[in-house]
């Protein structure tokens, strides 16, 4: 009968000499035929993408968390560090406006303002940008500035941060070019002027300089499907101008470079009477962008990141607090853990101020709580499922025996 001899619509096998046949109310589609379709739909990625970009005309000023929601939200997770919380704040939601700017002739252009957030490791930079991009309508995503290399050597082009944004933005290339890039480590590409090394100075000004292209707003290529570059792929051309960078970097040693600006500055009456004003003990709150220049950051990229905040390193009592108030604390990781084995997970106080105590002492700062909140409770994440109990409590007693017992030693 003829029901039985379907035929695929586009090569007209019949359904006994292909794997599968799909049928609709009037044609039918075979297996490979599907497969060739999906391939010549990806490869025209841009095209598809541009149609696609359609989505972010759904976005409203006002649906937007607006700059004290974003704060309070990120208060949430990030302990302390107003300052910069504030600013990324601010930053986030006129990147929100900037893209949704009415076009009105009255000749004024919100510019965009890329950010660097200046600040000891460990002290919740790249919290906050993974906290924030939580909370975002755009696409975001976190790259490591120490992997860049210069275009041939070993590493990754700068141009790759744009084919993880476009993963995150699967690959609807509008999208893509409103978002949001966190680049951690910036100060690890400043320019080594006295470097050692015979080779060509790979990470440094090179580097800055393609950097500086995607920052001022450049078209790029982009093999859509990450990775090396590859003769047969279509690339998609993405436009940085709109894109919001956010930057992120230790920049150890740069409290010497304020004191040393600051002192320069104290000659003449008002500045002496000033400068009795300066809190010798949080230099950072005088950082200013010279100081990142005077740290090997070419002066272009420099001017191209206009938004400067910075991070405090983290006291005793803020690492305290990192310990059991965000919504996700360690602690409560750990409780929750527990709890799913039906076992009631109690921490004594002074357990906690010992923790703290061996956090500061190693020198390891809050990356260092995990290790040590890891390393005391291996032995009751171990034993404890199968030992029937349904509480148990962490002693100041206990915790140093399991510390000690460990392998966590402080930073040299
Ligand atoms: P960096 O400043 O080097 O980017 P991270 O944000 O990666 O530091 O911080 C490392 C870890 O330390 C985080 O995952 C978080 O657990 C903890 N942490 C650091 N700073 C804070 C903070 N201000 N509030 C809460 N947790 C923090």
């Amino acid at each position: 009968m003829a029901s039985n001899t379907q035929r695929c619509s586009f090569c007209g096998r019949s359904n006994d000499e292909v794997a599968m046949l799909i049928t609709g109310e009037t044609g039918a589609i075979c297996d490979s035929c599907l497969e060739q379709a999906y391939e010549v739909m990806h490869q025209h990625t841009e095209k598809y993408s541009r149609k696609k970009g359609a989505n972010f005309g759904k976005l409203k000023l006002a649906d937007l968390p607006r700059p004290a929601d974003i704060k309070k939200y990120l208060d949430q997770y990030v302990v302390g560090q107003d300052d910069a919380k504030r600013y990324l704040s601010v930053a986030v939601y006129n990147h929100y406006k900037r893209l949704l700017q009415p076009s009105t002739n009255d000749g004024v252009e919100i510019e965009k303002s890329n950010i660097v957030m200046v600040g000891p490791t460990g002290t919740g930079k790249t919290l906050m940008a993974r906290t924030i991009a939580k909370l975002l309508k755009v696409p975001f995503t976190i790259v490591d500035a120490t992997v860049f290399t210069e275009a041939g050597y070993v590493g990754e082009d700068v141009e790759s941060i744009l084919s993880r944004l476009l993963q995150v933005s699967d690959y609807d290339i509008p999208l893509a070019e409103r978002g949001i890039v966190f680049i951690d480590e910036i100060d690890k590409i400043a320019r080594k002027a006295d470097n050692p090394s015979i080779t060509r100075d790979v990470s440094g000004e090179g580097v800055q300089q393609s950097l500086l292209k995607l920052l001022e707003g450049t078209m790029v290529n982009v093999p859509p499907k990450g990775g090396r570059k590859h003769p047969d792929q279509d690339y998609a051309h993405v436009d940085t101008s709109n894109i919001l960078f956010i930057c992120g970097g230790a920049f150890d040693g740069i409290e010497r470079k304020i004191a040393q600006r600051l002192n320069t500055h104290v000659v003449g009456y008002n500045s002496v009477v000033n400068a009795t004003h300066i809190d010798r003990n949080d230099l950072m709150r005088y950082i200013l962008p010279q100081d990142l220049k005077s740290f090997g950051l070419i002066p272009e990229i420099i001017g191209r990141l206009p938004v400067l905040t910075h991070l405090d390193q983290l006291d005793r009592n803020t690492l305290r607090n990192i310990l059991t108030e965000p919504k996700n604390s360690l602690i409560r990781q750990q409780q929750k853990l527990f709890k799913m084995d039906g076992i009631d997970l109690q921490f004594d106080d002074d357990a906690l101020e010992y923790m703290v105590d061996k956090a500061l002492e190693y020198k390891l700062g809050a990356r260092g709580l995990r290790s040590i909140v890891e390393a005391i409770m291996i032995k009751p994440q171990y034993e404890l499922p199968s030992s029937g109990v349904s509480e148990f409590r962490v002693t100041k007693e206990f915790a140093q025996e399991q510390l000690e017992k460990s392998s966590v030693r402080p930073l040299n």
